[in-house]
């Protein structure tokens, strides 16, 4: 342990109590309250947090419009801060990783790859940031512009609020706040309460690295207490909002005139057509399924299938099924831990329950011990249960039949959601007819949804959210053109 933790961090009776970051100082609650932070594969009690009010944020908010300027943080020093940034998170990996696992639950195989993703993200945006050179636009064209030439240039927005889900502890978070300090904004973020540790530690890092004091504040606390104070916020010029759809819209209803980006739930379906290279299908839904317990907006959540491979299609997903086995997050073969908290389990088993109910049959799994659900594949699901509308986020495959193509495209297109959607053929121009047509954010062909760094952008439609999520996407998001006209008389 290097000690770069020790000033967030206070011990209370054995168990480490973290603070917030505001005003460059790492401080408790005022009245000391705060939450527990229990780890779901164990129950242990791991820390407490800050149970932050709307005091908090207003001084949050208020020291973070204070300092957002070019003065504060030239950009030539963003740059080096974010690479400095990259090699310490690098140096810290195993302390940051180990929290996150005993935090999320998530194998810690996979919280080792969301740190690298994350120092990725770091180099990447970085690049992204310096190729924003603006444009210069000829007024020639047009009669009323003809002795004229335009210069648009990106501009920072001002103080951005980061709010991120539990499911990605660091990296979503950590994906919004790179992106906004290197256009120019300062931040105000809040993690969720049930994840909250791995984005202090994040924070921490970007201190040291040299992000000055107050351009990033981050607060810990319930969402429906401190949620309002940073959505009704005059102060706030844009809400950067990763998690559920009935939040999003929440936000969506009170922020008033702010920049939004919401990513919000998802249903993807995978298509598996008959000319599907099955095995290949197979392996990877299972893994569309089940990584991450299913807990990934991305996550397949309803397989459609053509009658004729159904059954050939159901066994192979049997067999494949079987890489995934529930263990100890902190052991290395692990490749699925718990859900995140008992209201998920109870979400989980409503939908298994509620569909066997209507007929649906347990082909494997359909049962949890304490937090940790068995990987389920489920046959005969009918296109009206709640499984086959509703987001899931557990490790269960519904499998719906189709007739054909026509009919795979209206059940896919039937849901309110529209982020992902992902379709198996072995003819090309059939999956590409699919993907032109399906109403999601992204399709994949071949193979299942994943967005990874953010290569490619991604984000939803319908209730599925509003923006994209990428490399340049997310900079576009926290910035705003700003258009200068020069007139020759
Ligand atoms: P969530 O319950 O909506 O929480 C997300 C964040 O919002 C948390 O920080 C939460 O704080 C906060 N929050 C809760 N109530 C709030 C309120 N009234 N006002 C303002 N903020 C509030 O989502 P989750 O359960 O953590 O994450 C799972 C969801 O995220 C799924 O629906 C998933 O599809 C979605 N997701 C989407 C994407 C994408 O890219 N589209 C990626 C990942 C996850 P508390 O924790 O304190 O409640
Ligand atoms: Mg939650």
């Amino acid at each position: 342990m290097s000690g770069l933790f020790d000033s967030i961090r206070a011990s209370n009776q054995g168990t480490p109590e973290y603070q917030n970051l505001v005003a460059g100082k790492w401080q408790p609650q005022p009245e000391g309250e705060t939450f527990e932070v229990r780890n779901p594969a164990t129950g242990e009690l791991i820390a407490r947090a800050p149970s932050s009010t709307s005091r908090e944020v207003e001084q949050a908010i208020d020291i973070a419009r204070g300092r957002w300027s070019a003065d504060v943080f030239p950009p030539i020093r963003r740059l080096e801060v974010m690479e400095r940034a990259r090699h310490l998170l690098l140096e810290n990996a195993d302390e940051i990783t180990a929290i996150m696992t005993m935090e999320s639950g998530k194998p810690i195989t996979h919280t080792r790859k969301e740190l690298h993703t994350t120092g990725e993200r770091l180099m990447l945006t970085r690049e992204e940031t310096r190729a924003l050179y603006g444009e210069y636009i000829p007024g020639e064209w047009v009669e009323d512009t003809r002795r004229k030439f335009a210069m648009v240039t990106r501009r920072p927005l001002g103080v951005v609020a980061a709010l991120s889900p539990f499911n990605y502890p660091l990296f979503i978070g950590a994906a919004k706040i790179i992106p906004a300090l290197l256009a120019g904004n300062a931040v105000v973020a809040k993690p969720a309460s049930d994840t909250p540790l791995s984005l202090l530690l994040f924070a921490r890092i970007l201190q040291e690295a040299g992000v000055p004091a107050g351009m990033l504040n981050v607060l810990t606390g319930s969402g429906s207490k401190i949620g309002k104070p940073i959505m009704s916020s005059r102060h706030v010029a844009a809400i950067t909002f990763t998690g559920s759809t009935r939040v999003g819209e929440r936000i969506a209803e009170t922020a008033g005139m702010k920049k939004l980006h919401l990513e919000l739930g998802g249903k993807a379906a995978a298509i598996v057509l008959d000319d599907a290279d099955l095995d290949h299908a197979a392996e990877q839904i299972c893994k569309g399924v089940f990584s991450l317990s299913g807990q990934r907006c991305d996550a397949v959540s309803r397989v459609l299938v053509q009658q004729s491979v159904k059954n050939a299609f159901i066994e192979k997903a049997l067999k494949a099924s079987e890489k995934y086995q529930l263990g100890d997050p902190m052991d290395a073969d692990t490749t699925m831990g718990p859900l995140i908290n008992q209201h998920a389990v109870d979400k989980v088993t409503r939908l298994v329950e509620g569909a066997r109910e209507s007929g649906a049959e347990s082909l494997t799994g359909g049962r949890h011990e304490d937090l940790f659900f068995a990987p389920t594949i489920l046959d005969n699901v009918t296109r009206d249960m709640d499984i086959a509308r509703e987001e899931i986020f557990g490790p269960v495959m519904p499998i719906i039949t189709v007739a054909d193509d026509m009919d795979a495209l209206s059940v896919s297109n039937s849901v309110d959601y529209g982020l992902d959607g992902c379709v198996f053929s072995g003819n090309l121009d059939r999956a590409l007819d699919m993907a032109a047509g399906m109403q999601d954010g992204t399709v994949s062909i071949n193979s299942a949804p994943s967005h990874g760094v953010g290569h490619f952008p991604f984000g939803g439609n319908n209730r599925s959210g509003i923006g994209r999520e990428g490399l340049k996407y997310s900079i576009d998001e926290l910035t705003r053109l700003h258009t200068m006209i020069v007139a020759r008389r």
